[in-house]
């Protein structure tokens, strides 16, 4: 049977190299990485070891050259076993497309050559504490001074903040005429100006992930670092990163389902009542839920492989498709998690099937800016003629 996703043979192998990694490396570790809120390191070493890290990065670089569908397979099969572990390989990813495709970074071959091994993790900081989650609209300035630029910003929530060696972030042009004007930079882990809060993450569910606060006072932004010119990110932003995070966070919310989905359907034909001897799948209720999850889930990834054609063959369309990909996924997961706690009752509620976690997971990409609601009003907007960002 074809991969939903249609996979070419380079694609298929390093969907089958993710799916052995996570059953040998990642699902063993799950619980611990959600219990104790450990970085998945082991985990992102594993993938790194396998080329993984470089999945996009061209092979002159040392990377795999694959593209979107191979990324949407191999994020959703990490996602089956450790949703942490694929939120930290979706923002390393996506940022990468604001390396590769820029044209005025400096030292970019070695870049891509550390990222492809893994030697240098990237994330993205776009959110900011003063625009919260229309991180379109950054509140901070990148102010030239000299052959550099200096920013203050408050960045409110970045992925693997300890851990990653650049966050690819989102600064205003002042003066700009339109928050669009914004620049994108490398802001490098461990230099002057750069405070990474010390309370760890600790939240409802990617526990792993590694989310702190950044706080930049006074950084120094050597010319070398911009990624973009001066108010012109647009580009990179638009037709790099957000495609690329859409996408990956769509898969993830699909090896949410799939687990869950796994998980049910285990529980429900290994459990039954020892006083009438019958099963959980005797209970047409648990089976229709069951079945529900399944539509669901295919309904969105088959949505997602129509995506990635029209990714394939960009047309005026296809940003339009990417959206509702991402709006189709976030409520998939949040709803067939919601379907298997219900299927599986206290079972599902004690930590043993797993099941309360994928739940707890699958509700952060609901808030994970461009949100549910920013989804379903862009994609409102395009069809009746607004500008995107109102
Ligand atoms: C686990 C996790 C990891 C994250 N990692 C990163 C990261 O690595 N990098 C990064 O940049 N950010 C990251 N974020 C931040 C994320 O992208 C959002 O910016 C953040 O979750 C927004 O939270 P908030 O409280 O500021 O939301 P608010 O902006 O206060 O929104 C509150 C509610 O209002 C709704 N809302 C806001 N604006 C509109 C609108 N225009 N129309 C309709 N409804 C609207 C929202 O959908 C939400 O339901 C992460 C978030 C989480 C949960």
């Amino acid at each position: 049977m074809p991969h939903v996703y249609r996979l070419d043979a380079a694609s298929a192998s390093a969907a089958e190299k993710a799916q052995s990694i996570t059953r040998d490396e990642i699902a063993p570790r799950a619980a611990a990485t959600d219990g104790d809120r450990t970085f998945p390191s082991t985990q992102i070493a594993a993938l790194a070891k396998h080329g993984l890290l470089g999945l996009t990065v061209d092979t002159a670089h040392g990377g795999l050259g694959l593209g979107p569908r191979a990324f949407c397979a191999v994020v959703e099969a990490i996602a089956e076993g450790c949703a942490s572990t694929a939120m930290v390989y979706v923002m390393h990813v996506a940022a990468l497309q604001a390396i590769q495709g820029s044209t005025t970074v400096a030292g970019k071959d070695a870049l891509l050559r550390e990222a492809a091994t893994g030697e240098h993790l990237t994330t993205l900081a776009f959110s900011e504490k003063g625009s919260r989650s229309q991180f379109w609209a950054p509140v901070s300035q990148l102010v030239a001074e000299g052959d550099a630029c200096v920013v203050n910003a408050d960045k409110s929530w970045v992925t693997s903040a300890n851990h990653a060696a650049s966050y690819v972030s989102l600064s205003q042009k002042p003066g700009a005429a339109n928050p669009g004007e914004s620049t994108l930079y490398l802001v490098r882990r461990g230099q002057a100006g750069a405070e990474i809060s010390a309370a760890g993450f600790d939240g409802l569910g990617l526990r792993g992930n590694d989310s702190a606060p950044v706080t930049l006072k006074g950084y120094r932004v050597p010319g070398g670092d911009l990624l973009s010119e001066q108010g012109k990110s647009e580009a990179l932003v638009m037709g790099g990163v957000l495609p690329w995070f859409a996408i990956g966070t769509s898969s993830m919310a699909h090896g949410l389902c799939r687990a869950a989905f796994a998980a049910t359907q285990k529980h429900l034909g290994a459990t039954g009542f020892a006083h009438t001897g019958t099963g959980l799948r005797d209970l047409p209720n648990l089976r229709a839920r069951l079945a529900q999850m399944s539509v669901k889930t295919e309904l969105s990834r088959s949505l997602l492989g129509h995506t990635l054609d029209h990714l394939e063959a960009p047309s005026e369309v296809t940003p339009l498709y990417v959206l509702q990909a991402r709006y189709a996924a976030l409520e998939a997961s949040v709803e067939v998690t919601d379907l298997a706690m219900k299927a599986c009752g206290g079972a599902a509620f004690s930590k043993h099937l797993a099941i309360e976690r994928l739940f707890r997971d699958a509700r952060a990409g609901w808030v994970m800016a461009p949100t549910a609601d920013h989804l379903l009003d862009f994609v409102g907007r395009a069809f009746t003629g607004l500008p995107l960002f109102g």
